[in-house]
């Protein structure tokens, strides 16, 4: 319904969206998370119950120490911190020389259980990437829910105290979300440079924390992002106003080029919103992949050509979206 009124995102490419070498892993421990944010794309809670199996999670540990090409472990939730195979995978791939980002809602840290987290990350050197998606406390409540904006200032301040922000090995980034829209007054994400700016003097001044980058992720409607445009029938509007946005020069830098997104399953896609989406990432000969098919095969490189879909428009409107910010 919604994709015949939205150009096929393939015909807008002069050619296949064709996978490169794979250098980074991400790995979507589950669906648990200590919040329900209302843009969550992976649809967490503290309902979910979904999490990685010891044998995933050791499969997933040969991968990281057999392939040198990964450079990058980026783990993912829910809250990732909370699920099976955290600590395991997290130093395995250190122990490999790996780059491992560690996506963070903040709050866990105050969760019972979870209190050691900033100490455990900081000797680990593991680089954090903090959901914050407004400076101010009344917008971050309303997305999070409430209590989450003074939970998370506490974490950042925490984190400082340990050398994150400041120290070069412990590296400490944000990540704005627009709000989900709610009328047909579209917006692109805002400027990323300037947005850092205005952040780092914001909450340098009012809470004395520092940090090193500002992600701006643009919205993709995917999970309950999806749903609450349904709901205000703004879902095919807002592919639209993406569509018209497209900017063929995001293109060349799109994550899913050179990673592989995994579930807590085992099974392998092109990017995380594929993944909830439900849309596997295929060899060259139309087959689905596991991690078990990887070690099997002994390559990482089984993909031609990444799949795509309406959404994708989200990735590629204006300066581009990525679990690392902007593209260009
Ligand atoms: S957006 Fe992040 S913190 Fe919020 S519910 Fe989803 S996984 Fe949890
Ligand atoms: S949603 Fe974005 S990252 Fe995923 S396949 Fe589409 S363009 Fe690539």
């Amino acid at each position: 319904m919604i994709q015949t009124a939205v150009t096929p995102f393939k015909n807008k490419l002069n050619s296949a969206l064709t996978k490169k070498q794979i250098t980074v892993l991400q790995i979507n421990l589950g669906k648990r998370c200590n919040l329900a944010c209302t843009h969550c794309h992976v649809e967490a809670s503290p309902k979910r119950t979904e999490e990685l199996s010891p044998e995933i999670c050791d499969q997933l540990i040969e991968i990281i120490r057999k392939f040198p090409q990964i450079q990058t472990v980026d783990l993912t939730g829910g809250a990732p911190e909370m699920l099976y195979g955290f600590k395991p995978l997290a130093e395995a791939a250190r122990a490999t020389g790996k780059e491992v980002i560690v996506r963070s809602n903040l709050t866990i840290y105050w969760e019972k259980g979870f209190e050691d987290i900033p100490e455990y990350c900081a000797k680990h050197q593991l680089r954090i990437i903090a959901s914050l998606p407004c400076y101010q406390a009344d917008n971050v409540d309303k997305m999070r829910g409430s209590g989450v904006f003074d939970g998370s200032i506490l974490a950042l301040q925490n984190l400082n105290q340990l050398g994150y922000g400041k120290d070069a090995n412990l590296v400490l980034d944000l990540v704005y979300n627009p709000q989900v829209p709610t009328t047909e007054k579209f917006s692109l994400t805002p400027e990323q440079g300037k947005l850092e700016r205005d952040y780092q003097v914001y909450l340098a001044a009012h809470f004395g924390i520092c940090f090193n980058q500002l992600f701006t992720i643009t919205n993709l409607p995917v999970g309950r992002t999806k749903f609450h445009l349904e709901h205000k029938k703004l879902h095919q509007p807002y592919l639209g106003f993406l569509e018209d946005n497209f900017n063929p020069n995001t293109v060349e830098h799109l994550m899913c080029r050179n990673e592989l997104s995994i579930d807590y399953l085992g099974n392998v896609y092109d990017c995380d919103f594929n993944q909830m989406e439900n849309r596997p990432a295929k060899t060259r000969t139309g087959e689905t992949i596991t991690v078990a098919k990887l070690l099997e095969t002994g390559s990482l490189d089984l993909i031609q050509e990444v799949q795509t879909a309406a959404y994708c428009y989200g990735c590629t409107a204006g300066s581009g979206s990525s679990c690392g910010g902007t593209l260009i």
